[in-house]
């Protein structure tokens, strides 16, 4: 047939998705083993397993399972003492959950610009806030505008590239302020030989279905703090203070991630560093043959990190390239190549309308121009290459 002249231009199967789960372990069978053995719901040998296993990977003292990220994020916001009605800094080009999450316990969120190469949360952006929007009183830091208590600073590392962690930090040492670390996206990435997820005060993950490892949905919380991590495991479990009676002294959550999940995620996780190397192979490729295509950039990767390259993205400057994000997105797709624009930054979501309004203009640039391509972990070359061949081909048809 004639579609089939060019080799890279065939699709090698029925489409390309953007990302989608690895299932090739021991899934199967430590799930049947939770069905054999009546052991579902969340009680069971594989939740403790699974929180054992992720602490030790990443090198936190403490993890508690919970049924999603957002879920995590929540709890982690409560221990870290954050209030209704105060004020925590956050990424604004993110997917939205760490922002719910500081909703849900009433506190604001103030959306904090990316920088310029990696696309993370710009302490230069904190730095300034602090210094010349906030004062300190009485050893609290409070908004000078809003009135509001800065209590902490929710950075995430978006896209598996870590925020640079150290100037923030400091600033948080000085201020006394918490840090919760939004590390759902970048489980594997390392700053300055650290795994993230341990640098902040308390961190979370996410095993939603497309993250790096996943339970179908899930979370974790991990923290060095004793206190923290036993009130996180109190709170998700709802705060429950008597094992025979139903006794509880605060309102808590049904959040705990169930035993069949935890299995899932014991056999994902046994895969992880296949997974990690298979995502910076696949990041590693996409940058070796799109380079030279004039209009197409990438997130850069600190000399102070490894990436995870969780989600790989491109940013399109659309007079070089010859057409912008979105327009190759629909040519991509109609190619069944599934593609997407990052995250609406949460300085302009309608959802978030309601919370200061600040100027992120670097975070808007990066919304407009970028364009996630297809990473699953089991992405084969054939199919990369076939992506590959259709931006090559849609650049030389400008
Ligand atoms: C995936 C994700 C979460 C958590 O998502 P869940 O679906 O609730 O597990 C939180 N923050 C960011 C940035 C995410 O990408």
């Amino acid at each position: 047939m004639s579609m089939q002249s060019n080799p890279d231009t065939i699709l090698p199967s029925a489409r390309i998705p953007l990302c989608v789960p690895e299932i090739r372990g021991n899934e199967w069978k430590y799930i049947k083993h939770c069905l054999d053995t009546g052991w579902v719901s969340s009680v069971g040998s594989y939740v403790t397993q699974f929180e054992e296993k992720l602490s030790r990977y990443v090198g936190a003292k403490h993890a508690i399972a919970a049924v999603n990220g957002t879920s995590a994020l929540h709890i982690a916001l409560l221990c870290a003492g954050v209030r209704p009605d105060d004020e925590v800094l956050v990424s604004t080009l993110t997917f939205i959950a760490p922002v719910n999450a500081i909703r849900y316990v009433g506190a604001w969120p103030v959306f904090m610009d990316a920088d310029r190469k990696y696309w993370q949360m710009d302490p230069e952006a904190v730095r300034d806030f602090l210094a010349k929007e906030c004062r300190v009183r009485k050893g609290q830091v409070f908004n000078r505008t809003t009135k509001r208590r800065v209590a902490a600073i929710l950075p995430v590392h978006i896209l598996g590239h870590p925020v640079d962690m150290d100037p923030i930090m400091e600033l948080t040492a000085k201020y006394k302020l918490a840090v919760i670390e939004d590390a759902t996206e970048a489980l594997g990435a390392l700053y300055k030989n650290r795994m993230v997820g341990t640098i902040g005060h308390i961190a979370c993950f996410s095993f939603n279905g497309n993250k790096l490892i996943t339970t179908g949905g899930g979370g974790m919380i991990v923290t060095n703090k004793e206190n923290w991590a036993r009130r996180a495991r109190y709170l998700t479990t709802q705060a429950k203070d008597d094992p025979v009676e139903y006794c509880h002294k605060q309102i808590g959550y049904n959040y705990r991630l169930t035993n069949i999940q935890a299995a899932m995620g014991v056999a994902q996780i046994e895969q992880i560093r296949e997974f990690v190397a298979k995502k910076r192979a696949i990041a590693d490729r996409y940058m070796k043959a799109l380079g030279d295509i004039p209009g197409i950039s990438f997130q850069a990767e600190a000399p102070w990190a490894r990436s995870a390259w969780w989600m790989f993205t491109i940013r399109i400057a659309p007079a070089q390239f010859g057409r912008d994000s979105r327009a190759t997105l629909k040519a991509l797709g109609e190619k069944g190549v599934e593609t997407r624009p990052l995250w609406q930054p949460m300085h302009i979501s309608p959802a978030h309308k309601d919370c200061p309004r600040r100027r992120c203009p670097i975070a808007s640039a990066l919304h407009r121009t970028s364009l996630s391509l297809p990473c699953s972990v089991g992405l084969d070359e054939k199919s990369q290459d076939y992506v590959i061949g259709l931006l090559r081909k849609l650049h030389a048809a400008r």
